[in-house]
C-alpha cells in the first residue's frame, strides 16, 4: 500500500473535519450519509478516506489499517489508559490539535441528588460511563468513591433509572442534560479531536504524509475563531 489512509468516523467527526480537508485542497467524493461504502475516495489519487467506529480510530491507526486519523482526545485517553499508557495512547504520534468537535467531559446527576455532600459524607457513588479508565481516574484523584459502571450509549439515562446516582459524559451545549433533567457538577477536562499518526506510516512515507500533516495544521490555525 503506497497511498495514504486517511481514518474517521461518520457524524461530528467527519463533518468537522471535511471542511479542514477541503482548505487542504481534498475532497471527499462521496458523502458517507449517502452512500453504504466504508472506504471512501478523495480528488487525491493517493489519499482514501475510511470509515470506522469512533473509538476504532486510534486502533486502526496503531495497527496500520490506516496511516491517520481523526479522533477525540476522550477517545484517545481512554484507549489509551485501557492499554496502560497513562497520558495516551503510545505508539501514536499526536502532532495536531485539530481545534474541532469540542465538548469537555464532566460529571453529571439527578437534579435532586446532592453531590457535593455526598462526596463530603464519604459515600459510594454509583457512576456510570463509557469513559471508565479516565472516569476512574479522576475520582481516584480526588479520593472519591465509586462504583462504576460501563456503558455503551445514553448515558442520561441511567441516573434517571436509577441504575447510576452519577455519570461522567461528553457535555458540548448541555442540552441533552438539561432535557432530562440533569445537572453538571464537575468539569473534568475539556476536549477536542486531535490528528493522530502512526509513527512506521511517518517513517515509511514521509514524503507523502509530512505534507498531509502541514497542510491539516495549517487549514486548522486558519480556522481558528
Ligand atoms: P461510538 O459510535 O463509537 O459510540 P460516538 O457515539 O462517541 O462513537 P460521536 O458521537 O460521533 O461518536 O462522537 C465522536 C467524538 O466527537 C467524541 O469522541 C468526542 O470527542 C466528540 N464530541 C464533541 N461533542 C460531543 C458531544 N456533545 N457528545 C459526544 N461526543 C462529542
Ligand atoms: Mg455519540
Amino acid at each position: 500500500m503506497n497511498g495514504l489512509t486517511l481514518a474517521l468516523s461518520k457524524g461530528r467527526i467527519f463533518d468537522d473535519t471535511l471542511p479542514l480537508l477541503r482548505k487542504a485542497g481534498i475532497e471527499v467524493l462521496e458523502d458517507p450519509e449517502k452512500s453504504r461504502k466504508l472506504i471512501l475516495p478523495t480528488n487525491r489519487p493517493g489519499l482514501r478516506v475510511v470509515l470506522v467506529r469512533a473509538s476504532d480510530v486510534p486502533t486502526y491507526v496503531e495497527y496500520g489499517g490506516a496511516d491517520v486519523g481523526v479522533a477525540g482526545l476522550d477517545v484517545l485517553l481512554e484507549h489509551g489508559a485501557a492499554w496502560g499508557h497513562h497520558g495516551g495512547a503510545t505508539g501514536l504520534y499526536q502532532p495536531l490539535d485539530l481545534g474541532i468537535a469540542r465538548c469537555r467531559m464532566s460529571v453529571a446527576v439527578r437534579a435532586d441528588f446532592n453531590y457535593p455532600v455526598a462526596v463530603q459524607q464519604g459515600s459510594r457513588i454509583r457512576v456510570a460511563t463509557k469513559y471508565v479508565q479516565l472516569a476512574r481516574q479522576h475520582f481516584a484523584d480526588k479520593g472519591v468513591h465509586v462504583d462504576l459502571i460501563k456503558l455503551y450509549g445514553s448515558m442520561e439515562l441511567a441516573p434517571l433509572t436509577g441504575l447510576a446516582d452519577a455519570i461522567v459524559d461528553l457535555v458540548s451545549t448541555g442540552s441533552t442534560l438539561k432535557a432530562n433533567q440533569l445537572v453538571e457538577v464537575e468539569r473534568i477536562m475539556d476536549i477536542s479531536a486531535r490528528l493522530i499518526v502512526s509513527p512506521a506510516a511517518l517513517k515509511l512515507k514521509r514524503e507523502t504524509l509530512r505534507p498531509l500533516i502541514d497542510a491539516l495544521g495549517q487549514a486548522c490555525s486558519e480556522g481558528a475563531p
